[in-house]
């Protein structure tokens, strides 16, 4: 028996034999043409760059029909990034100038690139490195008239085991057989691994050198909750595991049936959850997972697809989707918080990428400089208000002043409207996201103007403890549990609280189940997480005491360090759970 350590990405136990893929290197001869068959190997490069468009195109339709549009982006980004005209030019320069054969021309391009990413020093551009992988196999394999890897079809339970899957090996995983993966690389925010978490096949990445102490057949458990892979198990493993499988199993099957009940504590105090979207189509999603409204529309996908900016209309007609679908159910949309890489061709044009993204001009600072952009929205979210139950929410508010200046335009876009004899409805609740310190801090004085307040805990810990919520190196520092952090969540709530205003948390700590008795010992009485945390959430709240919550929050005001408030944390909620203990 051997027991590897990975990352796991996607939670569960797959118990099935190993199908092993081993590393395919890509590594292409060099080939090359006769001076006078240039022209007709350029056509070749085309016709293929052609024909893994539409491929590529295949594998985005079939992950939006399968996954939703969230998903299918990332093959709308493949393709742009296939017909970027200067790789294109690049790999036509080769042929030209060195006669180059095509296929070996569009390796050695995207090898050059690959490495790049790979060198750029962080790891989530690392990890994009594999994007260009599978654009690079794809186009080698159609130069080189191979079949592409058929991962769609097995006739039995298999567990997957490869060097890296690719993103679109990964979207054309047999859903019915493959029962689990575990990869030698990869990392936590590669598309692969968001990928398998959409699929909810149990995954590991990121294990290093194993494949070639696996035999093909063998049994293998990936266990994707702790991120661990065992190879051959010993028969009390193997039952262990069996045992935790079918545990998982009725778990699940208990949660569904929670799915129309409301989160109520033992001593009946209601807690509202609601989902966290990016896609209008994540609206069944949610209504399947029990979501009583959407405490977070992040809006930036308007701009995901194109370079020009989204009309009101366009604003208008994805709103209107969401809000009609979920009736009197409110529905917070919060305004675009676009950063510096996320913004139309216009506004790149005029910045100068900012030195310091985070501390730059973004999200509500962007917004409030392009003031025409920022009424589109606006007017928009007016306009699909009269439909359903709106609130609307601005990121990233530092100032009281900023808060003011972004209220008086949403007044001047209702007197707009009035004008122009356009339907709307003005009295909508105005809220804020409270994500920077300052905001935390001076919570009291916002209090008294905002409609409600929502936590975004993923930027507060950032911005708190001067950790980039995206960088490995310093992820250690990045910790929800610090004491600062918690206090500032205090002074947040307790804020609300006098004000008599909601307080809602947005950010991921929502859904991390150790933190939720603490919030609502807080006060916190709405999470708004990912639709398919709900279900766990509404276990969880119903065996938990609001008053038992309340002290709880007094007792860890007095730790000293993360650690022991999160050790803390994870022994209250396991010792709620029991049973449950393991998705804890
Ligand atoms: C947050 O910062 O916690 C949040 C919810 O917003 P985002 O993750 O979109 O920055
Ligand atoms: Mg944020």
């Amino acid at each position: 028996m051997k027991i590897l350590h990975g990352i796991g990405v996607s939670r569960g136990v797959a118990i099935a034999p190993a199908v092993v893929l081993g590393k395919r290197a890509f590594r292409v001869p060099a080939r090359f043409v006769n001076v006078k068959a240039v022209d007709s190997a350029i056509e070749r490069l085309e016709t293929a760059v052609d024909a893994v468009c539409a491929e590529i195109a295949e594998s985005e339709r079939m992950a939006a029909k399968q996954l939703g549009e969230k998903y299918s982006t990332i093959f709308h980004a493949h393709q742009q990034m296939l017909r970027d005209p200067k790789l294109l030019e690049e790999m036509k320069q080769l042929i030209r100038e060195k006669c180059y054969a095509p296929e070996y021309a569009a390796s050695q391009v995207f090898r050059r690139y690959i490495k790049v990413f790979q060198n750029l020093g962080t790891a989530y551009l690392a990890e994009r490195a594999m994007d260009l992988e599978d654009l690079e196999r794809r186009l080698v394999r159609q130069l080189l008239g191979k079949q592409r890897l058929d991962l769609s079809h097995f006739t039995q339970d298999v567990v997957v085991l490869a060097n890296d899957l690719t993103p679109g090996e990964t979207a054309d995983l047999d859903r019915q057989h493959v029962k689990g993966f575990a990869t030698e690389a990869g990392g936590p925010t590669s598309h692969t691994a968001i990928l398998a978490g959409a699929l909810e096949i149990p995954a590991v990445v990121g294990i290093g050198p194993f494949l070639n102490d696996v035999q093909a057949g063998e049994t293998v458990i990936v266990d994707g909750t702790q991120g661990v892979v065992i190879v051959a198990p010993d028969e009390p493993t193997l039952e262990r595991y069996r045992m935790r499988s079918r545990q998982l199993a009725m778990l699940r099957q208990r949660r569904r049936q929670l799915r129309t009940r409301p989160a109520v504590t033992r001593d009946g105090v209601r807690i509202r959850l609601k989902a966290n979207i990016e896609f209008p189509d994540e609206i069944d999603h949610c209504l399947e997972h029990g979501a009583e409204g959407v405490g977070l529309f992040r809006t930036e996908f308007l701009y995901l697809r194109d370079e020009q900016e989204p009309t009101e209309e366009e604003h208008f007609e994805a709103y209107r989707r969401v809000v009609e679908a979920f009736g009197d159910k409110p529905v917070t949309i919060r305004t675009l918080d676009l950063g510096a890489d996320k913004v139309s061709q216009r506004i790149r044009e005029r910045e100068r990428p900012p030195a310091n993204p985070a501390l730059g001009l973004r999200s509500l600072r962007l917004s409030l400089k392009y003031l025409d952009l920022f009424k589109t929205q606006l007017r928009a979210i007016l306009r699909v208000a009269r439909l359903g139950n709106v609130q609307v929410m601005f990121p990233l508010v530092t100032t009281v002043q900023e808060f003011r200046q972004a209220r008086l335009v949403l007044n001047e876009v209702a007197e707009d409207l009035s004008h122009d004899g356009i339907d709307h409805d003005r009295k909508i609740p105005i809220g804020m996201m409270v994500e920077v310190p300052a905001a935390a801090i001076m919570a009291e004085r916002f209090a008294r103007e905002a409609g409600f307040f929502s936590i975004g805990t993923n930027d507060l810990i950032q911005y708190t403890l001067a950790a980039d919520r995206g960088d490995k190196e310093v992820a250690h520092l990045y910790r929800a549990g610090e004491p600062a952090v918690m206090r500032l969540l205090r002074m947040t709530t307790a804020a609300a609280r006098k004000h008599g205003i909601p307080v809602a948390v947005c950010g991921q700590m929502a859904s991390q189940l150790p933190f939720v008795p603490v919030l609502i010992g807080m006060g916190v009485r709405e999470l708004s997480v990912p639709p398919q945390v709900i279900p766990e959430l509404k276990d969880l709240i119903g065996k938990l005491d609001t008053r038992e919550c309340a002290n709880l929050s007094k007792a860890i005001a007095r730790f000293e360090s993360g650690n022991t408030v999160e050790q803390h944390l994870v022994r209250v909620v396991r010792s709620c759970m029991e049973n449950d203990l393991e998705e804890a």
